[in-house]
């Protein structure tokens, strides 16, 4: 079983999980900040332009809506 790494989209922590089928990070949860719902981490893919996110809602507290803020 393939080993793959979530970043969070809140605070970048990344977390190194075993891949299941059917995963894809959603049911995971940040164990930096809390945020749930990780973003499977592509080899290769370098951007750290990330605005927003997909969670949405889903954000800590502290994230006040607006991920780039978070910490
Ligand atoms: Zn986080």
């Amino acid at each position: 079983m393939p080993i793959y790494e979530f970043r969070c989209p809140c605070c970048g922590v990344l977390t190194t999980e075993l891949y299941k089928m059917g995963e894809n990070g959603e049911l995971l949860t940040c164990p930096n900040c809390g945020h749930a719902g990780l973003a499977k981490q592509i080899s290769g893919f370098a951007s750290l332009g990330v605005s927003g996110g997909p969670g949405g809602g889903n954000c800590s507290p502290r994230c006040s809506g607006n991920c780039a803020g978070c910490h």
